[in-house]
């Protein structure tokens, strides 16, 4: 993909992280303004409201259209900062494009189907926007292929500053998290397309305010690019996604609190013990997957006998006392339940697997 470097974008020049905040929604041309006002901070590059709001129920909010654009004019106008809106159709572009906004992105929503993402690009060119920033949302479900093929649409046409927004993946297990954050999704993004920027939104992954820091820096330990952050100037009174806004205030607070890591490590005493370190970490890599095949080589003749007197493959008991007995030894080796109970359910999947195989 031939992509511009986020520096080169015309939105920013410095090198913190690139830094979106504003109201999920515009609201009024108050609220926009009163929020506005506060949010004038070296972080903060970019002034976000989605004018259109794509909800989940009718009747509910959906978004003060064209008048928002108005108001985001005005912001820049009074405040000097970039802005930013969400477009997912031919007609939002034209508007978003007649209002000269700044930087547009892409729902959640939008992002999974190929449909309107061909749509929004086609309108881009057809606008004449082709110079305008795109940010890509990841697509609502943990699918890295759909999400990278909505920014291979926009390439396509012809937009070359893209860059990619992690709002985590809907899942109907309950979580501490509005949105499961997946990081091996954006990380693997990252490692394909390591020339697009990677922005983080934690306030909706988090979906609760408090959630919003620490969301945040493990974006920032993770490289990320910058984040989207709502912010409201009365975030209990919000028209939409009350519960995950902050104050102006706080939005600072939480930027000025992160820690950036360098992305390289300059400091060469640092970076010979992290390849130390990471000697030991390929070591430790080789031991467990050689310890894994030996234990899928037992769990083979296990099933060899299961075959000669006629066995089922799973019993239930025995997975339930496996289970249960490593995530004790985990806990006394300070490993999560959680964590213990994924690695034992994909190695159990693969005895499973080739006990199957062997019984066919
Ligand atoms: C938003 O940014 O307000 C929004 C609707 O986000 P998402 O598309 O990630 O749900
Ligand atoms: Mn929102």
């Amino acid at each position: 993909m031939d992509i511009i470097a986020l520096n080169d974008w015309g939105i920013k020049d410095d090198n913190l992280p690139l830094g979106i905040v504003g109201p999920c929604s515009a609201e009024t041309e108050e609220q926009m303004m009163a929020t506005a006002k506060d949010l004038v901070h070296k972080n903060v590059h970019v002034f976000r409201a989605g004018v259109w709001k794509p909800r989940t129920k009718p009747g509910t909010f959906e978004g003060v259209g064209e008048p928002g654009l108005k108001w985001l004019n005005k912001v820049r106008d009074t405040y000097g900062l970039k802005v930013g809106t969400e477009v997912a159709n031919d007609e939002h572009v034209r508007l978003a494009l007649e209002y000269d906004i700044d930087v547009l992105w892409i729902g959640a929503r939008t992002s999974v189907n190929p449909f309107a993402i061909q749509e929004i690009a086609d309108a881009l060119k057809k606008y004449g926007g082709l110079d305008k920033p795109v940010l890509v949302k990841n697509p609502i479900n943990p699918d890295l292929e759909l999400w990278i093929g909505a920014l291979e649409r926009f390439a396509a046409v012809g937009v070359k500053k893209l860059g990619a927004i992690h709002r985590g993946f809907s899942t109907y297990e309950k979580i501490q998290y509005r949105n499961i954050p997946k990081w091996q999704i954006p990380i693997e993004f990252k490692r394909r397309l390591p020339e697009v920027p990677m922005i983080c939104d934690p306030s909706h992954i988090g979906g609760k305010r408090d959630l919003i820091y620490d969301i945040s820096q493990t974006a920032l330990n993770l490289e990320f690019d910058g984040l989207m952050i709502e912010s409201h100037e009365n975030p209990d009174e919000a028209w939409s996604d009350a519960s995950q806004q902050v104050k102006p205030a706080r939005a600072i607070e939480i930027t000025e609190l992160l820690h950036m890591r360098n992305h390289k490590v300059e400091n060469s005493a640092a970076s010979n013990k992290i390849d130390a370190l990471r000697k030991q970490i390929d070591e430790l890599d080789h031991q467990l997957i050689a310890m894994l095949s030996q234990r899928m080589d037992v769990a083979k003749q296990i099933g060899e006998v299961k075959k000669e007197s006629n066995v089922a493959v799973l019993q239930a008991s025995r997975w339930d006392d496996i289970v249960h007995d490593r995530k004790n030894m985990g806990k006394d080796k300070g490993l999560s339940e959680e964590f213990i109970r994924r690695v034992f359910e994909a190695i159990h999947q693969e005895s499973i697997n080739k006990q199957d195989k062997l019984m066919k």
